[in-house]
């Protein structure tokens, strides 16, 4: 792509709308070899509205497409121990094939211990150790939503990563550390950037690729970016009037490089259709 042309708006709706279409017609085709349709249930513990309505979404995706799902929810005084117990039964039960516990858990619970309680073949989330290290690895894994879902649009519109220079913001679990390893895994170079990195703009600048994920609204602006650049916008942020925004100042930056996602209608979608996916995946295998 040329530095001075009409930038690409990449259209994440539009690409979860065609997964959604894959994932609906092999759970019909599943159903139709005599299957049960595959089964999705999800953890929500306490009352918080931000993980309400993202379980709520993603039930409402599970529907759209065919998928069964199974609603658990806990007061926020579970005991771990408690918990634990609910996911010994879910790992147990063969008319589940995926389960996620919807994160973050209250205080007094240990997500890690959680996590790991999780059999790793109904780990839809990918968030397991032992699905996290085999990606590391490169091996077949169940693989966080998110940063898959970014590799996802980036073939979509085949934006090539093999040779290219990728900046990384953020380096959580479920999104900057796994997209740095599947970045690397794809032949690029990868720097991870964090809130110790010195002169970030000037790294940001020179990517080829940037993907920001550090939750913070509209903080990346004109002066942060170049011609010629695909910008991945992660950020799932409310704005200084209460809109939806994401990391990256959109309205400035958006004129200067060669592709970005919005903030709606980008990752999000994907993100969704990639957990669904897994969930197909878990029960073709269950049954295979
Ligand atoms: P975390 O809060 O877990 O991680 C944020 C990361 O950003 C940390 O590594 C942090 O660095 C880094 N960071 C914070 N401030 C700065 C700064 N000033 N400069 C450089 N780096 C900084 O967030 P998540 O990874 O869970 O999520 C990131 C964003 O993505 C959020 O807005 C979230 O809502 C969104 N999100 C969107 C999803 C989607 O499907 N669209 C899915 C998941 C998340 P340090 O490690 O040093 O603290």
């Amino acid at each position: 792509m040329t530095p001075h042309h009409t930038p690409l708006l990449i259209d994440g709706n539009a690409v979860a709308a065609q997964i959604k279409a894959d994932i609906a017609l092999t759970v019909r085709r599943h159903v139709a070899e005599g299957h049960r349709p595959p089964c999705l249930a999800t953890l929500l513990v306490g009352h918080d509205g931000g993980s309400e309505l993202y379980v709520r979404n993603k039930i409402r995706a599970c529907r759209s497409c065919g998928i069964t799902s199974i609603e658990l929810q806990f007061d926020a005084d579970i005991t771990e121990g408690e918990l634990l117990r609910e996911i010994e039964r879910l790992n147990a039960d063969e008319s589940i094939d995926g389960f996620i516990v919807q994160l973050p858990l209250p205080s007094h619970i240990d997500e890690h211990r959680v996590v790991e309680a999780i059999d790793p073949r109904k780990d839809v989330d990918g968030f397991h150790p032992m699905n996290v290290g085999r990606m590391a690895l490169g091996l077949p894994a169940f693989v966080s939503a998110t940063p898959l879902g970014i590799l996802t649009l980036l073939r979509h519109y085949s934006i090539p990563t093999a040779g290219k220079k990728c900046v990384v913001m953020g380096r959580s679990n479920i999104v900057g550390k796994p997209m740095a390893h599947l970045l690397l895994e794809r032949n690029a170079t990868v720097t991870v950037c964090h809130s110790h990195t010195r002169d970030l703009s000037a790294k940001m600048r020179a990517a080829d690729v940037v993907v920001c994920a550090t939750g913070r609204a509209k903080a990346y602006g004109a002066a942060c970016f170049a011609p010629g650049q695909i910008v991945i916008d992660v950020g799932m942020n409310v704005d200084a009037a209460g809109a939806l925004c994401g990391d990256v100042d959109f309205a400035a930056v958006e004129p200067i490089v060669d592709a970005i996602t919005p903030v709606p209608r980008g990752v999000g979608g994907v993100t969704t259709q990639v957990l669904l996916d897994h969930v197909v995946q878990a029960a073709l295998k269950a049954t295979a």
